[in-house]
């Protein structure tokens, strides 16, 4: 399924609805789901002229298709410098916690060679890339200007993973490198002032008021 998130903006969700995301902007691919997600993505994008995959990290349920979709899109894959190994199977996963190892194994898409690699600043589709550290070493922050929106990764969820349940968590700590690194990142964020936030898990939140409370009762 895809719909239309916000100007430019559409988002792939599968079953349950949301539980993982990708984001089409204009001819870029922000993210790209598990391996089985392949069927998936490539009804979604058909009709698209994509120039590029880019990734807001390295783990195996936003990297499973990426090597697939580039290969029948003819397009080039981004991610972050810090992420770059892990995705060109140079080394495994991070962390080395075993949720991790069991994702890997059963859901992570092939490795496939970086073109190109993200660093602060630079544009890639209009959004800004934002180092945003912590989850993963090479994790990035995708934020627009003009309407304050951002695609946030996994910074947080806006998903409860037992659940199913609508609401905002940091990651569990078994998927993140360093919590308290990921921490400093979700008060970076939200010293832009986003209203939108598009995650890697959970619907869209419309309620930027919303990001900077759960920012500020993040412990330093
Ligand atoms: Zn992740
Ligand atoms: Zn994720």
């Amino acid at each position: 399924m895809i719909r239309n998130v916000a100007r430019n903006v559409w988002q792939i969700c599968g079953f349950p609805p949301s539980a993982v995301n990708a984001y089409p902007i204009e001819d870029v691919l922000i993210d790209a789901g598990i391996r089985w997600d392949r069927r998936m993505f490539f009804r979604a994008l058909s009709g698209v002229s994509l120039r590029m995959v880019a990734l807001t990290h390295v783990h195996p349920d936003h990297q499973g298709v990426a090597k697939a979709v580039c290969e029948k899109f003819k397009c080039a894959l981004a991610c972050h410098e810090a992420d770059r190994a892990v995705m060109e199977g140079l080394e495994p996963m991070r962390p080395p916690t075993k949720p991790i190892r069991y994702a890997s194994r059963l859901v992570a898409g092939p490795p496939r060679m970086v073109d190109w690699v993200l660093k602060e600043g630079d544009d890639v589709g209009g959004f800004r890339v934002i180092e945003a550290p912590g989850h993963t070493p090479g994790h990035v922050v995708f934020f627009r200007e003009d309407d304050r929106l951002a695609i946030a990764g996994d910074l947080a969820t806006n998903m409860n993973f037992i659940t199913l349940r609508t609401g905002l968590h940091e990651p569990p700590g078994f998927f993140s490198v360093d919590p308290a690194r990921n921490r400093e990142s979700i008060r970076k964020l939200a010293a832009l002032r986003p209203e939108t936030l598009l995650f890697g898990h959970g619907p869209p939140l419309r309620d930027g008021d919303l990001w900077q409370r759960f920012a500020e009762t993040r412990a330093r």
